[in-house]
């Protein structure tokens, strides 16, 4: 028999009534021939108000009895379920994290997943029962309860649906699904009817807030198709699956993050260790790095910028200080009127033109980029935080992604065909395999490092920091069909800019002669290129949660004495450029950094 798995957020559960109705949803695919497990988080508000409570009492509380507190919330949930279900006549029983077997690491308020025993819930479902699993809330070594951060409550669900293999795991909540952007900001926002695992990753990142990030992690790495969909209508929401809703649309989604704070370092020693020693220090202080943009330096000094979120500032600041005086650099500088607007779509990896467009529509709307990172598949930019709104209508707008595409496939509830056959006898055999996948669940995993040694770089620099140049460079590079790869920009000295770009080497001639007629044409700028550069990328799964994959790729490139002179970052893949000559060596490091995280 298929297994379901139906997680209900606190808003589906937050009185007697909604809790009826989605007990009345499980029977209901019970009734369809499903075994069912549902997962459930703490009523309304109820985490909030444990939280706040907590507060009252001290200032920072352990973060063991936190995690005893806060499971508590999931606990009353998961019994009033069970009564629900039981009030309707049928079978069910509640299971707490640590009844389920859901082991988790010691680290408390933002446990991993370590590994789930299924037995317990196979053998009830088995029996007829609706199982009910608290949501969010695990159990380490030492039987201490811990807690998987907040929203962990989809985490669970994606989790149990992994090592059920479950047909669907369909998350029930306060929205009808997945928007191309956040629709109480953007009224003309449009609800997609399919979402790919990493558009979603990027988006879950970028704050969009309907999943977890570390739900959409299981979900890639264990191929569980997701449903998102309105616990009040009941209505087919949002699928989340490999692929996204088009082929031909380079951007599914748009995403406004206000909270950010951005910090320059510059004149920063360009030399290797440099970024490692920035950000071992920011890891030390625990601060998360959400855009890093690095440029090539100029005389021997590069200039380093990165974001942070603005509740982690004094904490940043004291780090950056630090770090400044400890590798020489010459000052810095920290702006909290920023935000970030950033397009997602796993389109955009095979088409040329999609920054451009973005830059154009910005500097139309007379808004200047204060910094730019691009990857495979998003491209963010900082801007004013007072034109934030305007600018994410723009990009909306330019990409019509009010539109549904002309392509989009049709809805389905399902993968096109099932990753793994469910209906299978296990086998011995099977159940080894099956441990062995499920050990270290939430564990980094790095798919692959490549090396490209096909790009050149070109910089310009001392560009004067106003609205259109970004856009002016990367049209008059488009116009003589050249494809632009990597590109960061970062805030120069002065109120001046610097970008950097890569294309094909065998066009570098033809880019950099357009290059340097668009810095003639603004007058003032300077245009350096390198002919050779080596593109490092490493790709996988987990590597903005891990907060330590960037100093695992610094430091053996620092030891190596490699120089990095670009960086950029997503949720599923870091880029570096170095020095073309010492390509091969990089990849040599970077493969023995992370050699144990290999899959
Ligand atoms: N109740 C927890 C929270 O509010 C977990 C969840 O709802 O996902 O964060
Ligand atoms: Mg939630």
């Amino acid at each position: 028999m298929p297994i379901i798995v139906q997680k209900f957020g606190g808003t589906s559960v937050a009185d007697a009534e909604k809790i009826m109705a989605a007990a009345r949803k499980a029977i209901a695919a019970q009734d369809e021939g499903n075994q069912v497990v549902m997962v459930v988080s703490a009523m309304g508000k109820n985490t909030d108000m444990l939280v706040d409570l907590a507060g009252q009492l001290s200032e920072r509380p352990p973060a063991r009895e936190m995690d005893m507190l806060l499971s508590t919330g999931e606990q009353v949930s998961v019994a009033l379920m069970a009564m629900a279900i039981d009030a309707l006549g049928r079978k069910a029983v509640s299971l707490t994290g640590a009844q389920i077997g859901i082991r988790t690491d010691s680290s408390h308020t933002k446990a991993r997943i370590q590994s789930i025993s299924t037995e317990r819930m196979q053998t009830l479902l088995d029996e007829g029962n609706i199982v009910i699993a608290a949501g969010f809330q695990g159990i380490d070594e030492d039987f201490n309860i811990t807690t998987l951060g907040r929203g962990g409550s989809d985490t669970t669900a994606v989790a149990l649906a992994a090592v059920l293999r479950a047909a669907s795991c369909d998350i029930y909540t306060d929205v009808d699904g997945v928007y191309t952007t956040d629709p109480r900001k953007l009224p003309a926002a449009r609800r997609t009817r399919q979402a790919g695992y990493d558009e979603m990753l990027e988006l879950a990142s970028l704050g969009a807030g309907v999943l977890h990030s570390r739900s959409v992690e299981f979900a890639k790495k264990f191929g569980v198709p997701i449903h998102v969909r309105s616990s009040a209508t009941g209505e087919p929401g949002t699928m989340v699956l490999p692929e996204g809703e088009s082929l031909q649309n380079p951007v599914s989604g748009a995403a406004l993050t206000k909270n950010e704070a951005r910090v320059t370092l510059s004149g920063v020693p360009d030399r290797p260790g440099s970024s490692l020693q920035i950000f071992t220090k920011m890891a030390e202080a625990n601060v998360p790095i959400d855009m890093i943009v690095q440029n090539v330096g100029a005389e021997g000094r590069a200039e380093v910028s990165f974001t942070v979120v603005q509740s982690d500032l004094s904490a940043t600041q004291a780090a950056v200080a630090a770090v400044v005086e400890q590798i020489g650099a010459e000052r810095y500088s920290i702006a909290e009127d920023v935000a970030k607007v950033s397009v997602v779509g796993l389109g955009m990896a095979r088409q040329s033109g999609v920054a451009m467009r973005m830059f154009r529509a910005l500097a139309d709307a007379g808004i200047n980029l204060r910094m730019i990172t691009t990857s495979e598949i998003k491209i963010s930019v900082l801007v004013e935080e007072s034109r934030a709104l305007e600018a994410l209508q723009a990009v909306h707008d330019v990409f019509e992604l009010q539109r549904p595409p002309a392509d989009a496939r049709p809805f389905r509830l399902a993968p096109p065909s099932p990753a793994e056959p469910s209906d299978a006898e296990p086998s011995d055999a099977d159940a080894v395999a099956v441990v062995e996948h499920l050990a270290g669940m939430e564990d980094l995993r790095i798919e692959e490092v490549l090396l490209d040694e096909s790009q050149a770089r070109i910089t310009i620099s001392e560009v004067d920091d106003k609205p259109g140049i970004a856009a002016t460079v990367f049209e008059e590079i488009a116009a003589g069909e050249i494809f632009v790869d990597m590109i960061v920009q970062g805030d120069g000295a002065g109120g001046r800019a610097a970008m950097s770009f890569t294309v094909p080497r065998g066009q570098l001639e033809a880019a950099l002669a357009r290059t340097e007629e668009v810095a003639a044409s603004i007058g003032g700028a300077k245009v350096t290129s390198s002919p050779e550069v080596a593109k490092l990328s490493v790709s996988g799964i987990g590597l903005r949660t891990h907060a330590d994959v960037a100093i695992r790729m610094f430091r053996p490139l620092a030891e190596a004495g490699i120089n990095v002179e670009m960086i950029n970052t997503s949720e599923v893949r870091v880029n570096v450029i170095v020095d073309g000559a010492r390509g091969t060596e990089a990849l040599q490091c970077l493969q023995q950094a992370f050699a144990d995280v290999m899959r």
